[in-house]
């Protein structure tokens, strides 16, 4: 279980990931070179964009600044991005992948996933993300939004298993079934939407846990999925919330209160369901 916004995870390729990061989904370009230098310098060393957030550019300027004004280094960074997989060849995923270090300014990528599975088209864009690993290029790979059939398919051929599998996940879905399945195929889950966007916040009772341990709701959820062992990005603009999201790792969620977060479940989701997202 994670300890801090630096604690890392060791992946199952032994890279080493922070466990709780800063996502910056729904931010404009313009906007999100602050967010990112504000989340770094509050403390958050993973940053998670992709290509369709089209701030990637933003996102590398927040990068830059930020190493400029703290003094940290690159490698004291994790940073994700994901190709926006609508049935690209090889050739193409290899060239969005380059055009994701141009527009971030960086010449390698912690973490490289596959955003969506699509359709089964997610095999040779995994090829290329394979060919990118074992040339040094990222220094892990994974996918996002896959169920577990998608998993076992991508197996079927995969010379390299990826990393973790970036899915919604909050209290009202907690994906106990593929959380399962990651473990035991040594994939980590990460949560996307953690906060089910804002959507769970009045909820009575997280409201109720929230207040015996003097923390918000935000702060229960976040701890829930620190306890579970999941990893996690979550996103917020503003410093204040930014710091509060990190405020997490100094109270125990007891049996008694995860169980009653576990029991909110409703298999509910606030994003498209994978299987019938055609994201063209
Ligand atoms: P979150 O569940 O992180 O919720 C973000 C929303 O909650 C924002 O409206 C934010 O507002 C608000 N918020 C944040 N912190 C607090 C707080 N402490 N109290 C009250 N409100 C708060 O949703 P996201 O969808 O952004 O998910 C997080 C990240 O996951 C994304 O940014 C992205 O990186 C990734 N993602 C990946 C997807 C995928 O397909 N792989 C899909 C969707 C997201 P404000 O900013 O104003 O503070």
């Amino acid at each position: 279980m994670i300890n801090s916004l630096n604690d890392r995870i060791t992946l199952n390729n032994g890279i080493r990931m922070p466990g709780l990061g800063l996502g910056v989904y729904q931010i404009p370009d313009e906007d999100t070179a602050k967010v990112v230098a504000d989340g770094i310098k509050a403390g958050y060393r993973l940053i998670d964009t992709a290509q369709i957030y089209g701030n990637e550019s933003g996102t590398g300027k927040g990068i830059k600044e930020a190493l400029a004004e703290t003094g940290l280094n690159r490698e004291d960074l994790f940073v994700t991005s994901k190709v926006w997989n609508n049935h690209l060849t090889y050739d193409e995923t290899i060239e969005q992948y380059n055009n994701s270090l141009e527009k971030l300014e960086l010449d390698y990528l912690d973490l490289y996933l596959i955003h969506w599975p699509g359709d089964n088209s997610f095999k040779e864009s995994y090829r290329a993300l394979e060919d990118l690993y074992k040339a040094g290029k990222i220094k892990a790979i994974g996918v996002s939004n896959f169920e577990i059939h998608h998993l076992k398919e991508l197996a079927e051929d995969a010379s390299v298993t990826p990393v973790l599998n970036q899915v919604e996940s909050h209290p009202r879905m907690s994906q106990d079934e593929l959380r399962k399945y990651a473990v035991a195929n040594d994939i980590k889950i990460q949560a996307w939407s953690p906060l089910m966007q804002g959507q769970i916040l009045k909820n009575e009772t997280l409201q109720k846990i929230a207040d015996k341990y003097n923390k918000s709701v935000a702060q229960v959820i976040l701890r829930w999925d620190i306890q579970r062992d999941v990893m996690l990005v979550v996103k917020s603009v503003r410093p204040e919330r930014m710091a509060a999201n990190a405020n997490v790792f100094d109270f125990n969620l007891d049996k008694e209160d995860i169980k009653a977060i576990n029991d909110l479940n409703q298999n509910l989701r606030v994003g498209p369901e994978p299987d019938e997202f055609d994201f063209e």
